[in-house]
């Protein structure tokens, strides 16, 4: 497995693994890795004659008074991770050379951006479609692997490919998950005991409004409430958003149809939290 700190160095790799005719997958990450980043390394693995992962804290897709500096970061056992999954190469650029002096260039995607987090979180996917953008220029992926446990991100991405017509497949896989239920996130990293025990009330709360979906309930606001409500009753909890949304175009829907995303995010502690379910 080769890591691979520069970008000379990537932009070399991938042309070589063209010139051989070999296809290639793609996997960006921030790093701190668990079994979500490795289900989509596992199919990438499967679908690909070689597979990249990126490590990169993005640092402009961090708002200031975000958690960038002390984002987990854990190259070591990144790499031990990647080479046990049969990674052919880590990049893992610098802040310096990825963002030079005098950076100016963003991309933006409209509408999709501005809902659920884009609300509360300005900036922050103008700065993820800006890093994905440049690495899947550096990589130049057949395939590029991302998880549903961040819909709205996957969404965005798969937008800014079809309007830029960048020659890349994007493909969404299912968000893995803790036996209690909890999103494996890098974030969770940060909880204490007594939150990371809370914290399983995301995924209770999105399961009963499954539940009541199917039992027929159509009515938004009740189901919104319900689930609230639940939410609340962990002292940790502070809710930040609870939304029933369009799978498509994200926009808010006021009554229950199929499918459906609902999303939400709440503050356990100090950590924020976000999880969703296509119902
Ligand atoms: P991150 O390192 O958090 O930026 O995530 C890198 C990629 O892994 C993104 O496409 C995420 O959606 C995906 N990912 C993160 N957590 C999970 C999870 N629990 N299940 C599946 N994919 C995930």
């Amino acid at each position: 497995m080769k890591l691979i700190r520069n970008i000379k160095g990537i932009v070399a790799f991938s042309r070589q693994a063209r010139l051989k005719g070999k296809s290639i997958g793609f996997v960006p990450t921030m790093g701190a890795l668990h079994m979500g980043h490795l289900s989509l390394i596992k199919k990438s693995k499967k679908e690909n004659d070689i597979t990249i992962v990126s490590i990169f804290v993005n640092p402009i897709q961090f708002a200031s008074g975000e958690d960038l500096k002390r984002y987990p970061r854990d190259l070591k056992n990144d790499a031990l991770l990647c080479r046990k999954s049969g990674v052919d190469a880590i990049f893992c650029p610098q802040v310096k050379s990825f963002y030079p002096q005098g950076y100016k260039t963003y991309v933006q995607v409209e509408g999709l951006s501005d809902h659920l987090c884009g609300r509360f979180r300005p900036g922050h996917f103008r700065g993820v479609t800006t890093v994905v953008a440049k690495l899947f220029n550096l990589v130049s992926p057949d395939t590029a692997y991302f998880g549903q446990k961040d819909a709205q991100q996957a969404l965005i991405i798969q937008k800014m490919a079809e309007d830029l017509n960048m020659p890349v497949k994007i493909r969404v896989l299912p968000t893995v998950r803790h036996k209690d239920g909890l999103a494996m996130s890098s974030r969770n990293a940060y909880l204490t005991k007594e939150e990371r025990r809370d914290a399983r009330v995301l995924y209770q709360a999105l399961s009963c409004a499954r539940a009541l979906v199917r039992q027929g309930k159509k009515n938004v606001a009740q189901i919104i409430q319900q689930v609230k409500s639940i939410i609340n009753k962990k002292k940790s909890a502070r809710i930040q958003y609870v939304l029933f949304v369009d799978t498509q175009d994200l926009e808010p829907i006021s009554r229950i149809k199929s499918p459906v995303l609902l999303a939400l995010s709440v503050y356990i502690g100090k950590t924020r939290l976000i999880d969703n379910i296509v119902i």
